[in-house]
């Protein structure tokens, strides 16, 4: 998972905060050494590693105060909305054209994830956003990578405008575009060569491709995996072209999250998208606020019901949201949340998202191998209505025949009586962190 070893330092110095009636000056500045420390070996650019614990130290000792939250809190709270900040307050938007088509112009070194991107947002904008867009293979360099958009295209059912290897890339872009317009494609995405290096010859050419076609989105795809690598490269490309936005791939793949952190304020561009996966759907909107609660063990339940609502309707997912705030889910919604969850991907993930899922014990028993959830579904399966209501009612005789009834043990029941349990506690806390309106002992 992206993030993991600072998350958990992070989560650490915080819990170690949390409770705090009085925060000394002492305490901040111990917890400023440890969030320092943390950013750097996540390997965050150090001058945003010095700003940000400066800022922190400066806010936290100096801070209102806030009737809701202890003083132990109200750290974690600044902590939290510096980190946002660092990665740009808000979710920023994707340009759209006020006549279209609106081009993007996709740009960035080889293999940092430029041709799988450009068709991910495509499908994203079509599937999302309702809109009909055109893709355009211009990397004529990098061996197969026309191919291999127009492979992605037949899979998404999407036109590519191709004209092979041997043209000139300016004139692919500019005919592409017009093609574009005359088929009224409200979104044109160039897929644009890179090479290892960044280089006069590739600058050059990007520039005359955006000269050509003046996009009104220059995506910049650095791979998060490289780390500061990538944030140099960022600010290479950002210097010579006019970048507009970023999208960090292999996020998925990326256990420290330096560039994540680091990008937007060596740049001052905005990361738009963040790529989560090799397959075609795995690209999300990045959300800075999330992503900081997601690293602080806040989960990021936004996400998660987001994700719910794409594969359930919306007042179902609602009344579940509901439920789950109220702690007072029942295995029937268990069940049905089940069945989404295994369409949502890998439970690992979705685990991810939920608040102190790192850290509850029992959630750690819930990092279940995905066989699993077969044997819990026959169990869940093979309660009686007012059993899946009021799991109370369970009592030895009952889960004989559950377990039986189900082709598992009488210790399968319990451990999952155990978890869900477990789980309705997690649900408990985590309605208490949700904002200011009701105080809780362990969160935010
Ligand atoms: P390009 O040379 O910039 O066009 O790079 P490609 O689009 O061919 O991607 C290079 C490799 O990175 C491919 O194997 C992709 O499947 C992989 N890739 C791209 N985005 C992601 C991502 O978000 N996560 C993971 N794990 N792999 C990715």
């Amino acid at each position: 998972m992206a993030f993991e070893g600072l998350a958990e330092r992070l989560q650490a110095t915080m819990s170690k905060i949390k409770g705090k009636g009085k925060v000394s000056e002492a305490d901040v500045k111990e917890m400023a050494r440890e969030v320092r420390l943390a950013l750097l070996e996540a390997d965050v650019n150090f001058k945003v590693v010095k700003q940000f614990v400066g800022r922190i130290k400066e806010r936290a000792v100096g801070q209102e105060v806030m009737k809701s939250l202890t003083p132990g809190q109200q750290v974690i709270k600044v902590v939290n909305e510096e980190l946002t900040a660092l990665m740009g307050k808000e979710e920023s938007k994707l340009a759209v054209a006020d006549k279209a088509p609106t081009v993007i112009m996709m740009v960035g070194l080889q293999g940092s994830g430029k041709t799988t991107t450009a068709a991910k947002l495509a499908n994203h904008l079509r599937k999302e956003k309702n809109r009909n867009p055109m893709l355009v293979a211009a990397d004529v360099y990098r061996p197969a990578a026309i191919d291999q958009l127009q492979t992605l295209g037949k899979q998404l059912e999407m036109p590519v405008f191709s004209k092979g290897t041997e043209a000139n890339p300016v004139d692919i872009v500019r005919e592409g575009v017009e093609q574009a317009k005359a088929e009224n494609h409200d979104y044109v995405l160039l897929d644009t060569a890179g090479r290892l290096h960044v280089d006069e010859a590739l600058m050059d050419e990007l520039q005359q491709m955006s000269d050509a076609v003046e996009p009104h989105e220059v995506l910049l795809v650095v791979d998060a995996m490289t780390g500061q690598d990538a944030v140099n490269v960022a600010e290479q490309f950002n210097d010579q072209l006019p970048v507009s936005g970023v999208v960090l791939t292999k996020l998925d793949g990326d256990t420290r999250g330096g560039a994540a952190l680091s990008i937007r304020a060596v740049t001052e561009q905005p990361i738009k998208f963040a790529g989560m996966g090799e397959k075609i759907d795995q690209l999300e909107t990045f959300h800075p606020e999330r992503m900081a609660s997601r690293i602080l063990g806040m989960g990021d339940m936004l996400s998660l019901i987001e994700k719910a609502q794409t594969n359930v309707d919306e007042e179902r997912a609602k009344e579940l949201e509901k439920k789950m705030r109220n702690a007072d889910l029942t295995f029937e919604d268990f069940l049905e949340q089940l069945e989404q969850v295994k369409s949502m991907g890998p439970m690992e993930d979705i685990l991810s998202m939920m608040p102190g899922a790192g850290k509850m014990k029992g959630m750690k028993n819930m990092q279940v191998d995905e066989s699993q959830i077969g044997r819990i579904e026959a169990i869940v399966r093979s309660m009686t209505k007012a059993e899946k209501q009021d799991p109370k009612l369970m009592n030895a005789s009952r889960k004989r025949r559950i377990a039986k009834g189900s082709g598992t043990s009488v210790q399968d029941v319990n451990k999952l009586l155990k978890q869900f349990e477990d789980m309705k506690k997690m649900m408990k806390q985590m309605s208490s962190m949700g904002g200011g309106k009701k105080k809780g002992k362990g969160g935010m």
